[in-house]
Parts: C-alpha cells; sequence; structure tokens
C-alpha cells in the first residue's frame, strides 16, 4: 500500500462551466486535509487551484504551492499557502514531482493535460511508480481516456499503459484508491535530476 505524505493535485487555473467540477476541488481540499495529507500544487489562488487550497487550508491543512515568478503575479499566488517560487515552468513541474508521494489530477485545461500526461509519461520511461490517479468528475477526462485507448489500438502505447493510471468517478474514491496502490519502488527524483 502506497503511504502518502505529501499529494500533489492538478487541476484548472479556470473553474470550469460546472459547479461539481468545483464541488470536487472543494471537497478534495477538505479529504486531504482531514486525513493529514500536505496538498502540494501549483501555488495560484485562481480557479480549482484556488478552490482546493482555500478547502484545505479551512481544515488547517498543510498547503505548499510551488509557482514560477512570472506566474506569481498572473495566478495570483495564494498569500496562505507555503510558496516555493522557482525560476521556470520546467523546475516547477520537478520540484512538484520531487515533493509528491503521489498524484492526482482534477478537471482543468491545457496546463492540467500537460502535467498529467508528463507524470503519466515519466512512468512509461521507469523513471518512477508513485501512484497517478485521474478524477473524472462527471465524464470530464473521458476524451483522455479514450486518447490513450486510440494509442494503445493503434499500436503507439503498450496495453500496459492503461495501468500507469487509475481512474476514479469522484473524490472520494481517491485516497482509498492511492491507498490500494502498490508503494513505489523507484527513487524517481534522483533519476530524473
Ligand atoms: P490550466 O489547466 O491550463 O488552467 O493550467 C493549470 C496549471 O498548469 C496552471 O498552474 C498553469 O500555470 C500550469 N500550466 C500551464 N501550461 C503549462 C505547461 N506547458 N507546463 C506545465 N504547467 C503548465
Amino acid at each position: 500500500m502506497a503511504a502518502i505524505n505529501r499529494l500533489c493535485v492538478y487541476c484548472g487555473s479556470s473553474r470550469g462551466t460546472d459547479d461539481r467540477y468545483r464541488e470536487a476541488a472543494v471537497r478534495l481540499g477538505t479529504l486531504i486535509a482531514e486525513a493529514g495529507i500536505e496538498l502540494v500544487y501549483g501555488g495560484g489562488r485562481v480557479g480549482l487551484m484556488g478552490l482546493i487550497a482555500d478547502a484545505a487550508l479551512a481544515r488547517n491543512g498543510r498547503v505548499t504551492g510551488v509557482i514560477p515568478g512570472h506566474l506569481h503575479d498572473r495566478e495570483v499566488a495564494h498569500p496562505n499557502a507555503r510558496l516555493v517560487i522557482v525560476a521556470s515552468m520546467h523546475e516547477r513541474k520537478q520540484r512538484l514531482f520531487d515533493l509528491a508521494d503521489g498524484f492526482v489530477t482534477l478537471p482543468g485545461g491545457l496546463g492540467t493535460l500537460d502535467e498529467t500526461i508528463e507524470i503519466v509519461t515519466w512512468k512509461q520511461l521507469g523513471l518512477h511508480d508513485k501512484p497517478i490517479v485521474v478524477v473524472d468528475v462527471e465524464g470530464y477526462w473521458a476524451p483522455f481516456a479514450a486518447l490513450v485507448e486510440h494509442t494503445i489500438a493503434h499500436g503507439f502505447a503498450p496495453a500496459a499503459a492503461r495501468d500507469y493510471f487509475r481512474t476514479v468517478a469522484s473524490v472520494a474514491e481517491v485516497l482509498p484508491a492511492l491507498a490500494a496502490m502498490p508503494e513505489p519502488s523507484i527513487a524517481g527524483d534522483s533519476r530524473l535530476a
């Protein structure tokens, strides 16, 4: 069973069109804090990012945001999170990876998609085997799952690609899913340095 002390959540810097996306972010922030897990995220105060951080902080959760200096103003860095200011997007992604014991993707835009695909492809390359959970809130990530199936069907990804991440339907399933996944055995951060 994977022990999760710090959980990285990728999610939109926008709020999306459906209230249920917002509810999912608030609920997950609450659940993470109540479980005594530290939330690690992109450091913004806007969109779902802001909602999940606010929810965790409201429950006295520990929240660490990793944000590049150039986004500090644009994404409005969260005033109450512990902030790690980095020089670039690449450094942000590396730091988020190094800090986290596992990864969760909520609904989001192209940035969320990029971050999710990167962490999945790092697993494909054997650089880590930390657990990854995609939360398919209201079927939001069904096109992502279909795209992965498409790459498998056309011979560009192995069938094992299905196992690089786990998809769940609601945030209530996130922590149980993470707990049920195997303990990582690869010291990923040193290999990525
Ligand atoms: P989005 O899902 O587009 O709202 O973005 C969610 C987060 O991903 C935000 O913190 C963005 O700064 C970040 N982001 C956007 N583009 C990229 C990228 N190319 N690489 C890494 N992170 C990104």
